[in-house]
């Protein structure tokens, strides 16, 4: 069952927080500290770490875990420099297993389907429609549990590396003639009629998962909560899944006021920017136009009034960002060290607009969430540094210098560079 049978509505999860009361915030953050990525299975992923609060009746051994989460919360010291922040961070949730955020949500769905799987339930495959990263972390903790995946994507609308992860794991690859949106659609359709079991983050087991990045935060900051949080959204259920996470620290003692959330939309994928800018408190659907930020060209997003949610406890705003805007942020960043993918541009380029704004103040805190590995988006970082990204002009681009074996011409072109 994914949506209420009296108003059709998402399901949530709902925790005993009572009984997690037993134990006091500072023991819970004493816990979760001591299991930081240690080796002793399952505490050493960020997800099962904190496992009482996420998905507490699963057995140690049928947890399906790679050890996702405990990623590096990244100083960015010198990007932040040049906006003029001081206390800067961007929290690099594409270090992970199959290099997205979305290992978080996936951990916990695989696992308790295996945990239902052995009570009885039968499931002929587990399905999702995506835009590249639910698939791959679908179909690699799919394969590490031996269960049988089928995903559907928009034919041409992901990227080599995002196609190829599923075609390794052996899941079955349907790739469609349509959008996300489209895909979307049919495996909603597939999971109502009892033939799959839906891993879309419609499903609330995926929120559960995925909360823990709120408070992973907070704790990689000694428990303190930063003044904005940057996250580049598109189906939603992110942005929901982050307040979700506050809002059980926040029950539970551990911390006493919320960030403020800014929602990062692409331009051409921007539903719920249209609607907040227009006063509305629905989103019309839309069809969403090409972004290279390929992974949130969604139109119609399922978790919408989950996320108005979030914007409401959170103080929270939506802004966009157009294919140039997210473009030079990326190059900007990369030239810090960095190796942005163009969804984690999206959230700097709106980092960018509301520093510039006034909105987001120079003596904040800000964490900005980097979504996926850069490296999964060879194709955009190649557009980019050609110039050929459509409608884009590079001017941060860098191409490689081809010269033949010469000595000379070697020192000639250092000199030019460096001069
Ligand atoms: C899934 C995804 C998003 C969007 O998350 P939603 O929960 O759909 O809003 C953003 N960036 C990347 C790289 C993703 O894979």
């Amino acid at each position: 069952m994914y949506r209420c049978p009296h108003c059709g509505g998402l399901l949530d999860v709902a925790h005993d927080t009572d009984a997690l009361r037993d134990r006091s915030a500072a023991a819970w953050m004493r816990l979760f500290d001591e299991r930081y990525r240690v080796t002793t299975w399952p505490y050493g992923s960020g997800v099962w770490g904190k496992r009482e609060w996420v998905m507490p009746g699963v057995d140690d051994d049928t947890v399906v875990s790679m050890y996702e989460g405990g990623t590096n919360l990244f100083w960015a010291e010198r990007y932040g420099q040049g906006l003029g922040l001081r206390d800067c961070w961007v929290k690099l949730c594409g270090n992970s297993h199959s290099g997205s955020f979305k290992d978080l949500g996936m951990t916990v769905l695989v696992s308790v389907v295996r945990q239902a799987i052995r009570e009885g339930l039968k499931v002929k495959a587990i399905a999702c429609a995506s835009t590249g990263d639910t698939s791959a972390a679908l179909a690699a903790y799919g394969a590490a549990a031996g269960l049988p995946v089928v995903v559907l994507l928009p034919r041409g609308k992901i990227s080599t590396a995002q196609l190829v992860q599923p075609l390794a794991h052996g899941a079955l690859v349907l790739g469609l003639d349509t959008d996300f949106d489209g895909c979307m659609k049919i495996v909603q359709r597939l999971a109502e009629e009892g033939t799959v079991y839906l891993a879309n983050s419609m499903n609330p087991l995926r929120i559960e998962g995925q909360k823990t990045v709120a408070v992973e935060i907070v704790q990689q900051l000694d428990w303190q909560v930063p003044d904005w949080i940057v996250l580049p959204s598109g189906n939603l259920g992110n942005a929901y899944a982050l307040y979700s996470g506050l809002e059980l620290m926040r029950e539970l003692g551990v911390i006493d006021r919320y960030p403020r959330l800014a929602i990062a939309q692409a331009e051409n994928a921007n539903p719920l920017y249209r609607a907040v800018s227009q006063g509305r408190r629905e989103v019309e659907p839309i069809v969403a136009q090409a972004t290279v930020a390929t992974a949130i060209q969604i139109g119609d997003p399922v978790s919408a009034p989950r996320a108005f949610r979030a914007l409401d406890e959170l103080n929270g705003v939506v802004e966009q960002a157009s294919e140039q805007e997210l473009c030079d942020a990326a190059a900007r960043a990369d030239r810090t060290g960095m190796y942005t993918c163009p969804h984690t541009a999206v959230g700097l380029a709106v980092l960018e607009k509301l520093v510039a704004r006034g909105t987001i103040q120079p003596s904040d805190r800000v964490v900005c969430v980097s979504t996926a590995s850069g490296l999964k988006f060879t194709e955009f970082k190649v557009g980019y540094h050609e110039g050929s990204v459509p409608g884009v002009d590079a001017s941060g681009r860098n191409p490689p210098v081809m010269l033949p074996a010469d000595y000379g011409q070697v020192v000639d072109a250092i000199q030019a560079r460096f001069a």
